[in-house]
């Protein structure tokens, strides 16, 4: 939820109260605190919800690498829409638009896992000799960045109040 968006909610749900659990990020383990209006339990298991929560610079970091995909993944498909013969000239125009996204990419592994993965002009090369397989490519670099295990889940202090 936006800030915008619990405003919003606590105004139309001025009459909730809310439980505090203690919870980790699933990502990166640390420390958090979720709160969960006394409605939920009629919602749905409020336990469910507490593993999937992350703190804001994890999500920020997640919407940044979808973001980036995405883009990446725009000019790969529009290369692959170009009649075969034209591909490798369309490609070539891409080139620094594919390297701006493939250097987001490796600064987010790194902020992610607190890595130190460095671009290399062959990351970029692989892409524009078979666009298809920028995924692959993300892939590896996400793999040379140190991947945090994830935080065991604490137990939790949640009762029906
Ligand atoms: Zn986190």
């Amino acid at each position: 939820m936006t800030v915008e968006e619990q405003k919003k909610f606590a105004r139309t749900h001025a009459d909730l109260t809310y439980h505090t659990i203690e919870a980790r990020c699933r990502v990166c383990g640390k420390p958090l605190t979720v709160e969960i209006a006394d409605i939920y339990p009629e919602l749905g298991d409020p336990l469910k919800a507490v593993p999937m929560a992350t703190c804001n610079r994890c999500a920020d970091l997640r919407n940044r690498r979808i973001e980036t995909e995405e883009r990446l993944r725009r000019i790969c498909h529009h290369i692959l829409n170009q009649p075969k013969s034209k591909r490798t000239e369309v490609a070539t125009r891409y080139a620094k638009p594919i390297e701006d996204r493939v250097r987001d990419w490796i600064k987010v592994a790194n902020q992610t896992n607190g890595s130190a993965v460095e671009f290399d002009e062959a990351m970029v090369e692989s892409i524009l000799k078979d666009p298809v397989k920028y995924g692959e490519v993300l892939g590896r670099i996400s793999g040379l960045a140190k991947k945090p295990r994830p935080a065991p889940q604490p137990s939790l202090p949640y009762k029906d109040a």
